[in-house]
């Protein structure tokens, strides 16, 4: 595999940027290679600057959940850009997905856009202080919720990967209000509710861990955290940015039949243009400006183009059958994998929230953060390396989830198996 031109526009990059990426976990840097840059991609296919083209399971970290340049989202963008590209004035197109929104997610009746899952969530916890007048919130070790400061406490993925504990620039006096707690620890959550639950804002979490590796909730967690918060009148806020309209249509609160008083959305929602949004019951989202007090506002909030492609994207969600399909061969792809570490003698514990999946490098169970993290990372990295010298793009973690897409076909995910085959065989043998 050639990738001269990637690493000549890496080095480039960093004179430039820091690090060379606008997003750390883009570097690469975990599992020792150098960043590819992206020239364009298609379907399920992405291709590098040296025109390498490679099965993509990354999906722009899940918003492609129809594949890269859908004909119909296109169009719809095509035709929306005719008629300029932001006003900073209301338009109908923002009715038409909050609309499509609001029908799909029964506890939503009101939602607000922003431009970033960051800003959805961090958003969320200032309305649910405002709402409760509670100034505490409890989040999930290993739950990354965006980088706002009080959330950028032992959070996942990038932070874990590269080993920094929390950032500096955070300060003390804004994460004291913070208390994380191991994921799926019902008795952690009562014990804290029960004394401290007077000054609980909120629990945020995310309904299906997917910045830890995938990692499902635990059977009654999400039920315990809805009654643990309903009890002590604080709110719960499903932050499902990942998992909306890709664990199943709506999002987990669906799946689960939970419904939080909050939902932080985005990546699908924006159909690969940056969104986010925010929404709940009339009664708490009646507190936000200019109804309320609770400020909270975006110069490109509720962008045409964005809602342009997240309406054509929805659409496309709707139809009968779309999801029972994902699932399926989000499924055979998972046994494949399982079976191809079973034969080559790796333990790996696999599985999927319907199109959302997570390969894990040990034989334990994994329920929460601790768990993911006695991984063997030196596997994941050789098997990272040897995937992408077979052409399957995975994202570079592996506290990342992995999402497959409507255009992957049948012959990719058997071409991606028969790559897991003979890559797992390989470093079985060197292991
Ligand atoms: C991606 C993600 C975010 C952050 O969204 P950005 O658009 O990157 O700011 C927040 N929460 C969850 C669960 C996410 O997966």
């Amino acid at each position: 595999m050639k990738t001269q031109k990637s690493i000549e526009l890496f080095e480039q990059a960093q004179n430039f940027i820091p690090g060379g990426v606008n997003s750390p976990v883009r570097a690469c840097k975990s599992v020792g290679v150098s960043p590819l840059f992206i020239e364009r991609a298609i379907g399920c296919k992405i291709y590098d600057a040296d025109g390498n083209e490679y099965i993509d399971y990354v999906g722009s970290w899940g918003p492609m959940i129809l594949g890269h340049l859908h004909p119909d989202v296109v169009k719809k963008i095509t035709q929306t850009l005719d008629n300029g590209m932001s006003f900073g004035a209301p338009t109908e197109l923002e009715i038409e997905l909050a609309e499509m929104l609001t029908e799909s997610i029964s506890g939503l009746e009101k939602i607000r856009m922003v431009n970033s899952g960051t800003e959805a969530t961090m958003s969320a916890i200032r309305l649910a202080r405002g709402f409760t007048k509670k100034e505490m919130v409890i989040k999930f070790d290993g739950c990354y919720h965006g980088h706002a400061d009080t959330l950028l406490v032992q959070a996942g993925s990038g932070i874990a990967t590269l080993g920094i504990p929390g950032s500096p620039g955070v300060p003390e006096s804004i994460v004291k209000h913070t208390i994380s707690l191991p994921f799926n620890d019902i008795e952690a959550v009562k014990k804290v509710m029960a004394e401290k639950g007077g000054n609980i804002a909120c629990i945020i979490v995310e309904p299906v861990a997917g910045n830890m590796g995938m990692v499902k909730p635990a059977p009654g967690f999400l039920k315990a955290l809805r009654e643990e918060t309903t009890k002590h009148g604080s709110l719960l806020i499903f932050d499902e940015v990942m998992t909306g309209f890709r664990v199943a249509f709506g999002g987990a609160q669906v799946l689960y039949d939970i419904e939080p008083d909050l939902t932080c959305l985005g990546k699908i929602i924006g159909g690969g243009m940056p969104v986010g949004a925010y929404g709940g019951k009339k009664e708490i989202m009646d507190n936000i400006a200019p109804d309320g007090p609770v400020y909270q506002a975006g110069t490109l909030s509720g962008n045409p183009i964005a809602m342009a492609a997240g309406i054509a994207t929805i659409s496309q969600l709707k139809q009968p059958g779309f999801y029972e399909e994902l699932d399926k061969k989000t499924e055979k792809l998972c046994n494949g994998l399982k079976q191809a570490a079973d034969n080559a003698g790796i333990k790996v514990t696999v599985d999927h929230a319907g199109s959302m999946m997570g390969l894990f490098f040990t034989g334990n169970d994994v329920n929460n953060f601790d768990d993911a993290k006695t991984c063997d990372l030196g596997l994941f990295s050789a098997y990272y390396r040897g995937m992408l010298d077979k052409g399957i793009y995975l994202a570079p973690s592996q506290f990342e989830a992995g999402f497959v897409s409507s255009a992957h076909s049948e012959d990719d995910i058997e071409a991606t198996i028969k790559a897991a085959e003979s890559v797992m065989e390989e470093i079985g043998r060197s292991h």
